[in-house]
């Protein structure tokens, strides 16, 4: 029989223990994995990029349940190890659930230290450590306007970029006289502080809570200086408490944390500990590449008795936040018994530290250019001599490396890339070299370079480049972790294989998972559908919700419906019915959007069918992946400058792509001169018009990547603009990954290709327009179409009761 292996704790270093060990022996051990969260393992670091709304949650997982089933792990989350009975070798979890183990792992990581102010028990205040807590802040932005974040350290501040992101007005509060004092010195934290409250952050410093103030909920923040500060949310990130009542009631040795040997061993037999859980020659580490590294020591001794021991590490720290490069590690402090190199670059605004201490480099702190890390803390742990060196080789001068190629060429193989994870220059080079990787995603995967906060990728692709002679900027990328195949390799297949339905697919191109998830199936459904519009049946389970039930889920599960009307234009008529509807169903909040729509939220899920019946307008699509609205100025009819019919224009051209289906959202404007009051300068297409003509604008975007949109042509009518409009709209189709929107596709191919291929190819042009009109010719109303159809209604809206019987 097996032996039995537990893990209690399933996150970061916990679950990198069991990969190490997998790797190492993956027939020895019957395992067990209780998760307090209820999730599979993920990349807790990348909460930051998902409330920066970088990335998605989904995309954050390490292992999905799959990996889990796979690798023969039974996993029971939203469970907590509650007590342990080491006499019979025996773990309790609050559910009731009882397992056996031979040998038990502590992962049980940190809980978030909450100052014990008054008031700190208010709705509203939270710490930012799950996903939870994520998605608390998330939900708070749409109904809230103030936050508060106690904590100018590096998670405060990445809480507090987030919390800007979602529109929120954000103070940071902190106690100490410089922000990031224990990474950063006083010339490099004032530099940080110019950027921060350049980005709209509010900083007050020195600065002490005395009190939260508030009735249920929190509505202010009382000072010790007598001053107070509104808030309508308060996030604390004042530091972290080893998680260790477990392992103290169940009688093991702790101080800090759970007290470890060179093996991850604790007091007790068979009992260790890995992670922020555990205290090793009294540190107790808060970052993944110590914790990685603690966790291939325990997996060798899991395996193997005399595997290697665990000596500390060295740590460093980036700061996350878009915009704001810094970098920190070791000592960054003078000291009588320290030199340091320190290049402040005032034009560039960069400022780079290097600390020597007896001939070895201690530390370092760069800020607005962090190319140099790599290499700085690769001296650090390697303890490299550096007295024979001179300073522009210990920090040289961009100049100097212009001259002799980029820093990643110059590195020695030696060198670590990936400070999470500890892959240095030659491991990734033999894998890319070896197993032939061509993509960014493949190196990751092979060897976990980048895999974790992902501040090493631009040095990961420069070595791709390097290793492959191609630009792995461009290099395709898979679609997810199902498949190994790109999105350009999926639509490929779809078109020489004629493919035309999902599970074919995935059937023909060898997909790792038996249903795809919920990144490939979108985007399968999607391309379906372009190559082939005639014949491809779409498949509504592969939509996301919002397209599911044609309306925006809102933050309390009610819907929101916004009615088409062309051109942002309406008349008293629909006014009197959009006001109707509203008395009817109670509909509490009625707003006019930024594409000059009105919305009506709140609605409930099972009205939705009826709102539509009774409103007798057509979708707006506010919610889809296409052509959302076209948004007009007044123009000529009306305004003293303008030189063209903006209105007419912007309803020709909404009437023409309505219920398109593209990678990502359309949005579209039409200005009738260049004071630009409809915002053509942000749209995906935007158009202006000047003396007699129109300039056509492409690929600009108003979200969290502003990007002002890219001159593509100037034409003098209405047909042209459509005609031009149209084959730019079906290039982008054709080309885009899906979920990839304009200005970002125009990035990644050029608008030289797509000006070449949609104004100087007439036949290409045609081409594109025909096949645009027979996309165009199966749309149809979709609200219309559940309206007339009882069996969709019934499907999709009708209340289901279910009955639970004890
Ligand atoms: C927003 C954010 C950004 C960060 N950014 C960085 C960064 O840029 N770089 C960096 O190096 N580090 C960063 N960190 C820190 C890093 O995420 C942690 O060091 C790492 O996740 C700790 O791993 P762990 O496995 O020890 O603990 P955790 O990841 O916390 O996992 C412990 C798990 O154990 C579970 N658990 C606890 N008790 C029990 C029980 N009794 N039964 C069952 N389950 C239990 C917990 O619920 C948790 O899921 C960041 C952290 C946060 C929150
Ligand atoms: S864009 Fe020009 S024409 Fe249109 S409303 Fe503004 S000022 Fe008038």
């Amino acid at each position: 029989m097996k032996e039995r292996l537990v893990l209690i704790g399933n996150g970061m270093a916990g679950i990198r223990t069991l990969e190490e060990l997998l790797k190492q022996d993956s027939e020895r051990y019957e395992i067990t994995v209780f998760g307090k969260e209820p999730h599979p393992n993920y990349n807790r670091i990348q909460l930051s990029s998902v409330l920066q709304g970088d990335t998605e949650l989904h995309d954050i997982m390490l292992n999905d349940y799959d990996w889990y089933k796979d690798n023969k792990i039974e996993l029971i989350t939203g469970d907590a190890i509650t007590h342990v009975d080491t006499e019979r070798q025996t773990l309790y979890s609050a559910a009731g659930v009882e397992r056996p183990y031979d040998r038990l792992i502590f992962a049980t990581g940190s809980n978030p230290f909450m100052l014990p102010l008054p008031g700190a028990d208010k709705e509203g205040v939270i710490a930012f450590r799950n996903i939870q807590d994520c998605e608390t802040m998330i939900n708070t932005s749409k109904s809230y306007k103030k936050a508060v974040v106690i904590g100018g350290g590096l998670l405060g501040l990445e809480a507090a970029r987030g919390l800007l992101n979602l529109g929120m007005e954000v103070d940071v509060i902190h106690l100490a006289d410089r922000l990031m004092e224990n990474q950063l010195d006083g010339e490099a934290s004032g530099m940080l502080k110019e950027e921060l409250q350049a980005q709209g952050m509010n900083i007050h410093l020195k600065k002490q809570t005395e009190a939260l103030i508030g009735a249920d909920r929190v509505e202010g923040l009382q000072f010790k200086d007598g001053e107070s500060l509104d808030a309508d949310l308060v996030v604390m990130a004042v530091g972290i408490r080893p998680n260790i009542e477990l392992a103290k009631e169940t009688g093991i040795d702790v101080g800090k944390a759970i007290l470890v040997n060179d093996y991850m061993e604790t007091s007790h037999e068979n009992i260790y500990a890995v992670g922020e859980c555990a205290e090793h020659r009294e540190v107790v580490y808060g970052l993944v590449t110590p914790l990685f590294e603690q966790a291939k020591v325990l997996a060798s001794r899991l395996c193997k008795e005399d595997g290697a021991s665990y000596e500390g590490s060295i740590v460093s720290t980036s700061l996350k936040v878009s915009g704001v490069d810094v970098f920190s590690a070791g000592e960054f402090m003078d000291t009588d018994e320290t030199k340091s190199i320190r290049v402040h670059d005032e034009f560039e605004d960069t400022f780079k530290k290097v600390v020597v201490r007896d001939n070895y480099v201690v530390g370092s702190v760069l800020f607005g250019d962090t190319s140099d890390s790599p290499r700085i803390l690769s001296m650090m742990r390697s303890s490299q001599d550096v007295s024979g060196m001179n300073k522009a080789t210990i920090l040289p001068s961009e100049s100097a490396e212009d001259n002799a190629g980029s820093a990643v060429e110059l590195m020695p193989d030696e060198e670590n890339i990936c400070g999470c994870n500890g892959v240095c220059k030659g491991e990734i080079v033999s894998a890319i070299k070896e197993q032939g990787l061509t993509t960014v995603e493949e190196v990751k995967k092979t060897t976990n370079a980048s895999r974790s906060c992902g501040g090493c990728k631009p040095q990961v692709t420069e070595l791709l480049s390097l290793a492959t002679g191609e630009d792995a900027s461009q290099a395709e990328e898979p679609i997810c972790g199902c498949t190994d195949h790109s999105h350009e390799d999926v639509v490929a297949a779809i078109r020489e294989m004629e493919l035309t339905y999902i599970p074919e697919v995935m059937n023909v191109l060898g997909w790792e998972t038996e249903d795809g998830c919920t990144k490939c199936r979108p985007a399968l459904n999607y391309y379906l559908g372009m190559v082939n519009p005639l014949d491809y049946e779409d498949d509504e389970n592969s939509r996301f919700i919002n397209e599911r039930m044609h309306a925006n889920i809102q933050n309390d599960g009610t819907f929101s419906v916004v009615p088409r009307m062309y051109g942002g234009v309406t008349d008293s008529d629909q006014l009197r019915t959009i006001a109707n509807v509203a008395d009817k169903y109670d509909v509490p909040l009625l707003k006019v959007t930024g594409g000059q729509r009105i919305d009506l939220l709140g609605i409930e899920k099972e009205n939705l069918p009826s709102v539509w019946d009774d409103l007798g307008m057509r979708s707006g699509n506010a919610y889809g992946k296409g052509m959302r609205t076209v948004k007009t100025c007044v123009g000529e009819n009306f305004c003293r400058f303008g030189t063209q019919d903006s209105i007419g224009l912007g309803i020709k051209m909404e009437q023409k792509f309505e219920g398109m289906k593209t990678p990502h959202k359309v949005k579209m404007a039409v200005s009738a001169c260049p004071r630009n009051c409809a915002e053509s300068g942000i749209k995906d297409v935007g158009i202006v018009g000047v003396e007699g003509a129109w300039e056509i604008f492409v690929a600009g975007n108003a979200g969290v990547d502003l990007k002002k949109s890219e001159r593509l042509c100037k034409v003098e009518t209405d047909e042209e603009v459509l005609e031009i409009t149209a084959a730019f709209l079906q290039h982008y189709r054709e080309n885009a990954r899906y979920l990839e929107r304009t200005s970002h596709y125009i990035d990644r191919v050029g608008l030289d290709t797509v000006k070449k291929v949609v104004l100087e190819d007439e036949k290409e042009k045609a081409a594109l327009n025909e096949r645009m009109d027979i996309a165009l010719s199966i749309e149809q109303d979709p609200w219309t179409d559940i309206v007339d159809s009882e069996d969709k209604q019934k499907d999709l809206f009708e209340k289901k009761q279910v009955s639970i019987t004890t």
